[in-house]
Protein backbone atom coordinates (compact mmCIF):
# COMPACT_ATOMS: atom_id res chain seq x y z
CA UNK A 1 0.00 0.00 0.00
CA UNK A 2 1.37 3.77 -0.69
CA UNK A 3 0.83 6.45 1.29
CA UNK A 4 0.84 10.32 0.43
CA UNK A 5 4.40 11.91 1.38
CA UNK A 6 2.73 14.20 4.33
CA UNK A 7 1.93 10.88 5.97
CA UNK A 8 5.00 9.28 5.26
CA UNK A 9 6.76 12.24 6.27
CA UNK A 10 4.82 12.61 9.82
CA UNK A 11 5.86 8.46 10.17
CA UNK A 12 9.30 9.29 9.77
CA UNK A 13 9.27 12.11 12.04
CA UNK A 14 7.99 9.63 14.76
CA UNK A 15 11.20 7.14 13.94
CA UNK A 16 12.81 10.43 14.76
CA UNK A 17 13.95 11.03 11.01
CA UNK A 18 14.26 14.88 10.48
CA UNK A 19 12.05 16.06 7.73
CA UNK A 20 11.19 19.03 6.02
CA UNK A 21 8.29 20.47 7.94
CA UNK A 22 4.87 20.72 6.63
CA UNK A 23 0.89 21.10 7.43
CA UNK A 24 -1.45 19.37 5.12
CA UNK A 25 -4.42 21.71 3.33
CA UNK A 26 -7.41 21.30 1.57
CA UNK A 27 -8.49 24.33 1.02
CA UNK A 28 -6.17 27.65 0.19
CA UNK A 29 -7.66 29.28 2.85
CA UNK A 30 -6.55 26.53 5.17
CA UNK A 31 -3.09 26.52 3.30
CA UNK A 32 -2.61 29.87 4.17
CA UNK A 33 -3.17 29.39 7.92
CA UNK A 34 -1.30 26.53 7.62
CA UNK A 35 1.58 29.13 6.17
CA UNK A 36 1.43 31.45 8.80
CA UNK A 37 1.68 28.60 11.54
CA UNK A 38 4.44 27.17 9.58
CA UNK A 39 6.28 30.53 10.50
CA UNK A 40 5.56 30.05 13.71
CA UNK A 41 7.11 27.09 14.32
CA UNK A 42 10.50 27.05 12.10
CA UNK A 43 10.66 30.95 11.44
CA UNK A 44 10.68 30.12 7.13
CA UNK A 45 9.51 33.04 5.30
CA UNK A 46 9.11 31.50 2.31
CA UNK A 47 6.71 28.46 2.05
CA UNK A 48 6.53 24.92 -0.65
CA UNK A 49 3.07 24.07 -1.97
CA UNK A 50 3.40 20.51 -3.05
CA UNK A 51 0.19 18.30 -4.77
CA UNK A 52 -0.15 15.35 -2.93
CA UNK A 53 -1.03 12.82 -5.15
CA UNK A 54 0.80 8.77 -4.91
CA UNK A 55 2.68 9.63 -7.94
CA UNK A 56 6.22 11.07 -8.11
CA UNK A 57 7.93 13.67 -10.78
CA UNK A 58 5.67 16.00 -9.26
CA UNK A 59 7.94 19.18 -9.57
CA UNK A 60 8.27 18.51 -13.16
CA UNK A 61 4.52 18.09 -13.65
CA UNK A 62 4.13 21.92 -12.03
CA UNK A 63 2.69 20.18 -8.59
CA UNK A 64 5.23 21.56 -6.52
CA UNK A 65 5.64 25.52 -6.75
CA UNK A 66 7.53 28.27 -3.92
CA UNK A 67 5.81 31.16 -2.48
CA UNK A 68 7.14 34.03 -1.09
CA UNK A 69 4.23 35.72 0.60
CA UNK A 70 0.80 34.79 1.83
CA UNK A 71 -0.54 36.02 -1.12
CA UNK A 72 1.23 33.77 -3.33
CA UNK A 73 0.61 30.97 -1.11
CA UNK A 74 -3.56 31.01 -1.95
CA UNK A 75 -2.62 31.59 -5.59
CA UNK A 76 -0.41 28.66 -6.24
CA UNK A 77 -2.60 26.98 -3.91
CA UNK A 78 -5.75 27.21 -5.41
CA UNK A 79 -4.09 26.32 -8.78
CA UNK A 80 -2.48 23.06 -7.48
CA UNK A 81 -5.67 22.13 -5.54
CA UNK A 82 -8.43 20.30 -8.11
CA UNK A 83 -5.70 20.44 -10.92
CA UNK A 84 -5.51 17.01 -13.22
CA UNK A 85 -2.06 16.57 -12.20
CA UNK A 86 0.46 14.84 -14.96
CA UNK A 87 4.01 13.73 -14.23
CA UNK A 88 6.07 10.74 -15.52
CA UNK A 89 4.42 8.19 -13.44
CA UNK A 90 0.71 9.10 -13.46
CA UNK A 91 -0.09 8.15 -17.10
CA UNK A 92 -1.49 11.12 -19.71
CA UNK A 93 -4.97 11.22 -17.60
CA UNK A 94 -3.55 12.55 -14.47
CA UNK A 95 -4.36 12.22 -11.06
CA UNK A 96 -6.54 14.76 -9.37
CA UNK A 97 -5.30 16.71 -6.65
CA UNK A 98 -7.54 16.89 -3.78
CA UNK A 99 -4.87 18.08 -0.79
CA UNK A 100 -1.83 20.17 -0.70
CA UNK A 101 0.98 19.98 1.44
CA UNK A 102 2.08 23.55 2.35
CA UNK A 103 6.31 23.33 3.34
CA UNK A 104 8.81 25.19 4.96
CA UNK A 105 11.08 26.12 2.66
CA UNK A 106 14.50 24.44 3.08
CA UNK A 107 16.83 25.73 0.54
CA UNK A 108 17.26 28.76 2.12
CA UNK A 109 21.15 30.37 1.54
CA UNK A 110 23.46 29.82 4.22
CA UNK A 111 26.91 29.54 5.53
CA UNK A 112 27.35 26.61 2.90
CA UNK A 113 25.92 24.93 -0.40
CA UNK A 114 22.55 22.93 -0.18
CA UNK A 115 23.34 19.48 -1.99
CA UNK A 116 20.72 17.08 -3.25
CA UNK A 117 20.69 13.47 -2.49
CA UNK A 118 18.75 10.36 -3.23
CA UNK A 119 18.53 7.62 -0.89
CA UNK A 120 16.22 4.23 -0.30
CA UNK A 121 16.18 0.92 1.67
CA UNK A 122 14.38 -2.15 0.07
CA UNK A 123 14.31 -5.46 0.11
CA UNK A 124 16.77 -7.63 -2.47
CA UNK A 125 14.69 -10.56 -2.92
CA UNK A 126 17.33 -12.44 -4.40
CA UNK A 127 19.80 -12.20 -1.10
CA UNK A 128 17.36 -12.09 1.32
CA UNK A 129 18.86 -8.60 2.85
CA UNK A 130 18.01 -5.22 3.00
CA UNK A 131 20.09 -2.63 1.07
CA UNK A 132 20.32 0.58 1.39
CA UNK A 133 20.82 1.95 -1.85
CA UNK A 134 22.26 6.11 -2.39
CA UNK A 135 23.60 8.14 -4.70
CA UNK A 136 24.80 11.87 -4.41
CA UNK A 137 23.22 12.62 -7.64
CA UNK A 138 19.35 13.65 -5.49
CA UNK A 139 16.55 15.07 -6.63
CA UNK A 140 16.67 13.83 -10.53
CA UNK A 141 15.08 10.77 -11.64
CA UNK A 142 17.09 8.19 -10.14
CA UNK A 143 16.63 5.54 -13.64
CA UNK A 144 18.43 8.50 -15.46
CA UNK A 145 21.19 8.11 -13.02
CA UNK A 146 20.89 4.62 -12.88
CA UNK A 147 21.28 4.77 -16.81
CA UNK A 148 24.01 7.46 -17.39
CA UNK A 149 26.61 7.81 -14.43
CA UNK A 150 25.55 4.20 -12.55
CA UNK A 151 29.08 4.41 -11.02
CA UNK A 152 27.70 7.13 -8.72
CA UNK A 153 24.98 4.87 -7.06
CA UNK A 154 26.31 3.02 -3.91
CA UNK A 155 24.76 -0.09 -2.27
CA UNK A 156 24.78 -1.15 1.23
CA UNK A 157 23.92 -4.32 2.46
CA UNK A 158 22.44 -4.87 6.04
CA UNK A 159 23.28 -8.59 7.82
CA UNK A 160 19.52 -9.25 9.26
CA UNK A 161 21.12 -11.37 11.98
CA UNK A 162 23.54 -8.36 13.20
CA UNK A 163 21.08 -5.56 11.79
CA UNK A 164 22.79 -1.76 10.23
CA UNK A 165 26.11 -0.99 12.03
CA UNK A 166 27.76 1.82 12.88
CA UNK A 167 30.79 1.40 10.41
CA UNK A 168 28.12 1.25 7.70
CA UNK A 169 26.12 4.32 8.23
CA UNK A 170 29.51 6.39 8.74
CA UNK A 171 30.25 4.99 5.47
CA UNK A 172 27.47 5.87 3.79
CA UNK A 173 28.07 9.90 5.21
CA UNK A 174 31.69 9.44 3.60
CA UNK A 175 30.94 8.27 0.10
CA UNK A 176 28.42 11.16 -0.08
CA UNK A 177 31.48 13.60 0.82
CA UNK A 178 29.92 14.55 3.92
CA UNK A 179 32.25 16.14 7.03
CA UNK A 180 31.68 17.41 10.34
CA UNK A 181 28.34 18.12 11.92
CA UNK A 182 26.63 16.93 8.08
CA UNK A 183 28.59 14.13 8.83
CA UNK A 184 27.33 13.17 12.25
CA UNK A 185 23.81 14.16 11.09
CA UNK A 186 23.86 12.11 7.92
CA UNK A 187 25.02 8.98 10.50
CA UNK A 188 21.95 9.72 12.79
CA UNK A 189 19.20 10.48 9.37
CA UNK A 190 20.79 6.67 8.15
CA UNK A 191 19.85 4.99 11.84
CA UNK A 192 16.86 6.60 12.06
CA UNK A 193 15.42 6.33 8.69
CA UNK A 194 16.44 2.45 8.48
CA UNK A 195 14.46 2.10 12.26
CA UNK A 196 11.64 3.47 10.40
CA UNK A 197 11.90 1.12 7.17
CA UNK A 198 11.75 -1.99 9.78
CA UNK A 199 9.24 -0.77 12.31
CA UNK A 200 6.72 -0.22 9.78
CA UNK A 201 7.26 -3.54 7.96
CA UNK A 202 7.85 -1.44 4.34
CA UNK A 203 8.94 -2.95 1.15
CA UNK A 204 10.75 0.33 0.12
CA UNK A 205 11.62 3.68 1.21
CA UNK A 206 12.54 5.91 -1.43
CA UNK A 207 13.43 9.50 0.10
CA UNK A 208 14.76 11.98 -2.89
CA UNK A 209 16.03 14.32 -2.20
CA UNK A 210 17.72 13.94 1.05
CA UNK A 211 18.95 17.55 1.58
CA UNK A 212 22.16 18.72 3.57
CA UNK A 213 20.75 22.39 3.84
CA UNK A 214 23.15 25.46 3.92
CA UNK A 215 23.94 24.83 7.78
CA UNK A 216 24.38 21.37 7.80
CA UNK A 217 21.40 19.97 8.92
CA UNK A 218 20.36 16.86 7.12
CA UNK A 219 16.62 16.49 6.34
CA UNK A 220 13.91 14.64 4.03
CA UNK A 221 12.19 16.98 1.52
CA UNK A 222 10.15 14.01 -0.47
CA UNK A 223 9.24 10.49 0.79
CA UNK A 224 7.79 7.71 -0.75
CA UNK A 225 6.45 4.58 1.29
CA UNK A 226 5.46 1.39 0.60
CA UNK A 227 3.75 -0.29 3.18
CA UNK A 228 3.98 -4.37 2.95
CA UNK A 229 0.29 -5.43 2.81
CA UNK A 230 0.63 -8.72 4.22
CA UNK A 231 2.09 -6.69 7.57
CA UNK A 232 -0.93 -4.15 7.54
CA UNK A 233 -2.80 -6.38 10.04
CA UNK A 234 -0.15 -5.24 12.81
CA UNK A 235 -0.23 -1.80 11.97
CA UNK A 236 -4.24 -0.29 12.21
CA UNK A 237 -2.80 3.09 12.34
CA UNK A 238 -0.50 2.99 9.02
CA UNK A 239 -3.27 1.25 7.67
CA UNK A 240 -5.91 3.80 8.47
CA UNK A 241 -3.43 6.17 6.16
CA UNK A 242 -5.04 4.09 2.88
CA UNK A 243 -6.77 6.55 0.20
CA UNK A 244 -8.95 4.80 -1.73
CA UNK A 245 -9.14 8.07 -4.71
CA UNK A 246 -5.51 6.71 -5.46
CA UNK A 247 -6.89 2.92 -6.01
CA UNK A 248 -8.78 1.89 -9.37
CA UNK A 249 -12.45 1.72 -8.38
CA UNK A 250 -13.19 -1.06 -10.10
CA UNK A 251 -10.08 -3.10 -8.03
CA UNK A 252 -11.35 -1.83 -4.77
CA UNK A 253 -15.11 -3.01 -5.35
CA UNK A 254 -13.35 -6.50 -6.30
CA UNK A 255 -11.22 -6.71 -3.34
CA UNK A 256 -14.24 -5.65 -0.88
CA UNK A 257 -16.04 -8.48 -2.71
CA UNK A 258 -12.84 -10.83 -1.78
CA UNK A 259 -12.21 -11.05 -5.44
CA UNK A 260 -8.67 -10.72 -6.32
CA UNK A 261 -8.84 -8.46 -10.13
CA UNK A 262 -6.55 -7.26 -12.10
CA UNK A 263 -7.44 -5.45 -15.14
CA UNK A 264 -5.65 -5.68 -18.59
CA UNK A 265 -5.73 -4.77 -22.01
CA UNK A 266 -7.18 -7.64 -23.94
CA UNK A 267 -10.94 -8.42 -24.74
CA UNK A 268 -11.56 -12.18 -23.19
CA UNK A 269 -12.67 -11.11 -19.56
CA UNK A 270 -11.99 -14.12 -17.24
CA UNK A 271 -13.60 -15.75 -14.65
CA UNK A 272 -11.32 -18.25 -12.49
CA UNK A 273 -11.53 -20.11 -9.03
CA UNK A 274 -7.57 -19.91 -7.94
CA UNK A 275 -4.84 -18.13 -9.20
CA UNK A 276 -2.79 -21.33 -10.57
CA UNK A 277 -5.60 -21.94 -12.72
CA UNK A 278 -6.12 -17.81 -13.52
CA UNK A 279 -2.66 -18.05 -14.94
CA UNK A 280 -3.14 -20.93 -17.30
CA UNK A 281 -6.45 -19.91 -18.67
CA UNK A 282 -4.93 -16.17 -19.60
CA UNK A 283 -2.03 -18.77 -21.73
CA UNK A 284 -4.32 -20.92 -23.34
CA UNK A 285 -6.62 -17.52 -24.52
CA UNK A 286 -3.55 -16.02 -25.85
CA UNK A 287 -1.93 -19.13 -27.49
CA UNK A 288 -5.70 -19.41 -29.23
CA UNK A 289 -5.20 -16.11 -30.55
CA UNK A 290 -6.77 -14.39 -27.48
CA UNK A 291 -5.95 -11.30 -25.31
CA UNK A 292 -7.21 -11.48 -21.48
CA UNK A 293 -9.11 -8.94 -20.82
CA UNK A 294 -8.50 -9.06 -16.91
CA UNK A 295 -6.68 -11.36 -14.56
CA UNK A 296 -9.75 -12.86 -12.21
CA UNK A 297 -9.94 -15.20 -9.13
CA UNK A 298 -13.12 -15.19 -7.65
CA UNK A 299 -11.91 -17.64 -4.59
CA UNK A 300 -12.51 -21.28 -3.45
CA UNK A 301 -15.98 -20.28 -2.46
CA UNK A 302 -17.65 -19.42 -6.01
CA UNK A 303 -21.23 -18.87 -5.13
CA UNK A 304 -23.76 -17.51 -6.90
CA UNK A 305 -23.86 -14.07 -4.79
CA UNK A 306 -19.67 -13.84 -5.68
CA UNK A 307 -19.73 -15.10 -9.35
CA UNK A 308 -22.60 -12.44 -9.73
CA UNK A 309 -20.37 -9.73 -8.40
CA UNK A 310 -17.48 -10.50 -10.62
CA UNK A 311 -19.20 -10.65 -13.89
CA UNK A 312 -20.25 -7.45 -13.24
CA UNK A 313 -16.96 -6.51 -12.71
CA UNK A 314 -16.02 -7.83 -15.64
CA UNK A 315 -18.54 -6.02 -18.00
CA UNK A 316 -17.71 -2.43 -16.55
CA UNK A 317 -14.61 -3.12 -19.19
CA UNK A 318 -15.88 -1.58 -22.63
CA UNK A 319 -13.08 -3.72 -24.28
CA UNK A 320 -14.55 -7.44 -23.11
CA UNK A 321 -16.01 -8.60 -26.49
CA UNK A 322 -16.76 -12.29 -24.50
CA UNK A 323 -16.14 -13.78 -21.34
CA UNK A 324 -14.63 -17.21 -20.22
CA UNK A 325 -15.55 -18.77 -17.16
CA UNK A 326 -13.64 -21.62 -15.87
CA UNK A 327 -13.73 -23.04 -12.44
CA UNK A 328 -12.93 -26.09 -10.74
CA UNK A 329 -15.27 -27.69 -9.03
CA UNK A 330 -12.79 -29.07 -6.09
CA UNK A 331 -14.42 -27.50 -2.75
CA UNK A 332 -17.39 -25.70 -4.51
CA UNK A 333 -19.55 -27.89 -6.49
CA UNK A 334 -19.80 -27.28 -10.44
CA UNK A 335 -24.17 -27.22 -10.45
CA UNK A 336 -23.87 -24.67 -7.60
CA UNK A 337 -21.30 -22.31 -9.78
CA UNK A 338 -23.37 -23.19 -12.87
CA UNK A 339 -26.98 -21.71 -11.18
CA UNK A 340 -24.73 -18.85 -10.08
CA UNK A 341 -24.03 -18.17 -13.71
CA UNK A 342 -27.38 -18.40 -14.78
CA UNK A 343 -28.77 -16.60 -12.10
CA UNK A 344 -26.84 -14.17 -12.55
CA UNK A 345 -27.03 -13.79 -16.17
CA UNK A 346 -30.70 -13.10 -15.45
CA UNK A 347 -30.03 -10.51 -12.74
CA UNK A 348 -27.84 -8.15 -14.68
CA UNK A 349 -30.24 -8.36 -17.33
CA UNK A 350 -28.39 -7.05 -20.61
CA UNK A 351 -25.46 -9.23 -21.48
CA UNK A 352 -24.82 -8.36 -24.78
CA UNK A 353 -21.19 -10.52 -24.60
CA UNK A 354 -21.13 -14.48 -25.44
CA UNK A 355 -20.11 -16.15 -22.39
CA UNK A 356 -18.16 -19.64 -22.55
CA UNK A 357 -18.28 -21.89 -19.22
CA UNK A 358 -16.27 -24.66 -18.34
CA UNK A 359 -16.51 -26.29 -15.41
CA UNK A 360 -14.92 -29.58 -14.27
CA UNK A 361 -14.68 -31.18 -10.98
CA UNK A 362 -18.24 -32.25 -8.75
CA UNK A 363 -20.82 -32.42 -10.46
CA UNK A 364 -19.69 -31.26 -14.00
CA UNK A 365 -22.13 -33.38 -15.82
CA UNK A 366 -25.14 -31.91 -13.82
CA UNK A 367 -23.56 -28.24 -14.34
CA UNK A 368 -23.57 -28.85 -17.84
CA UNK A 369 -26.85 -29.97 -18.19
CA UNK A 370 -28.36 -26.67 -16.16
CA UNK A 371 -26.61 -24.64 -18.34
CA UNK A 372 -27.68 -26.41 -21.77
CA UNK A 373 -31.01 -26.43 -20.94
CA UNK A 374 -31.11 -23.00 -19.37
CA UNK A 375 -31.82 -20.99 -22.80
CA UNK A 376 -29.05 -18.66 -22.12
CA UNK A 377 -26.72 -17.27 -24.78
CA UNK A 378 -24.25 -19.25 -22.27
CA UNK A 379 -22.07 -22.14 -24.07
CA UNK A 380 -20.18 -24.61 -22.37
CA UNK A 381 -17.23 -26.62 -22.77
CA UNK A 382 -15.40 -29.24 -20.92
CA UNK A 383 -11.94 -29.27 -22.10
CA UNK A 384 -9.97 -26.12 -21.35
CA UNK A 385 -9.46 -26.61 -25.15
CA UNK A 386 -12.53 -26.56 -26.20
CA UNK A 387 -13.55 -23.57 -24.41
CA UNK A 388 -10.53 -21.90 -26.12
CA UNK A 389 -11.78 -23.07 -29.26
CA UNK A 390 -15.05 -21.44 -28.41
CA UNK A 391 -13.79 -18.06 -27.43
CA UNK A 392 -12.01 -17.78 -31.03
CA UNK A 393 -15.04 -18.78 -32.77
CA UNK A 394 -17.46 -16.35 -31.08
CA UNK A 395 -14.61 -13.66 -31.51
CA UNK A 396 -14.42 -14.50 -35.00
P1 LIG B 1 8.75 15.16 -6.77
O1 LIG B 1 9.00 16.04 -7.96
O2 LIG B 1 7.40 14.51 -6.83
O3 LIG B 1 9.85 14.17 -6.58
O4 LIG B 1 8.69 16.11 -5.48
P2 LIG B 1 9.84 16.60 -4.46
O5 LIG B 1 9.26 16.66 -3.12
O6 LIG B 1 11.08 15.78 -4.60
O7 LIG B 1 10.12 18.09 -4.91
C1 LIG B 1 10.59 18.39 -6.19
C2 LIG B 1 11.63 19.48 -6.13
O8 LIG B 1 11.09 20.65 -5.55
C3 LIG B 1 12.84 19.15 -5.27
O9 LIG B 1 13.79 18.37 -5.93
C4 LIG B 1 13.38 20.54 -4.98
O10 LIG B 1 14.24 20.95 -6.03
C5 LIG B 1 12.13 21.40 -4.98
N1 LIG B 1 11.83 21.77 -3.59
C6 LIG B 1 11.31 20.96 -2.64
N2 LIG B 1 11.28 21.60 -1.45
C7 LIG B 1 11.78 22.83 -1.67
C8 LIG B 1 12.01 23.96 -0.83
O11 LIG B 1 11.78 23.95 0.38
N3 LIG B 1 12.52 25.08 -1.42
C9 LIG B 1 12.81 25.13 -2.73
N4 LIG B 1 13.32 26.26 -3.22
N5 LIG B 1 12.63 24.08 -3.54
C10 LIG B 1 12.11 22.94 -3.04
MN1 LIG C 1 11.19 13.66 -5.13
Amino acid sequence: MNIHEYQAKEVLKGYGVAIQEGIVADTPEQAVEAAKKLTEQTGTQWWVIKAQIHAGGRGKGGGVKLAKSLDEVKEISGKILGMQLVTPQTGPEGKLVRKVLIAQDVYYPGESETSEFYMSVLLNRSTGKNIIMYSTEGGMDIETVAHDTPHLIFKEEIDPSVGLQAFQARKIAYNLGLSGDAFKQMVKFVFALYKAYEGTDSSLFEINPVLKTSDNKIIAVDSKVNLDDNALFRHKDLAALRDIHEEDPTEVEAGEAGLSYVKLDGNVGCMVNGAGLAMATMDIIKLSGGDPANFLDVGGTADAKRVETAFRIILKDPNVKAILVNIFGGIVRCDRVAQGVVDAYKNIGEINVPIIVRLQGTNAEEAKELIDNSGLQVHSAVLLQEAADRVKEVLA
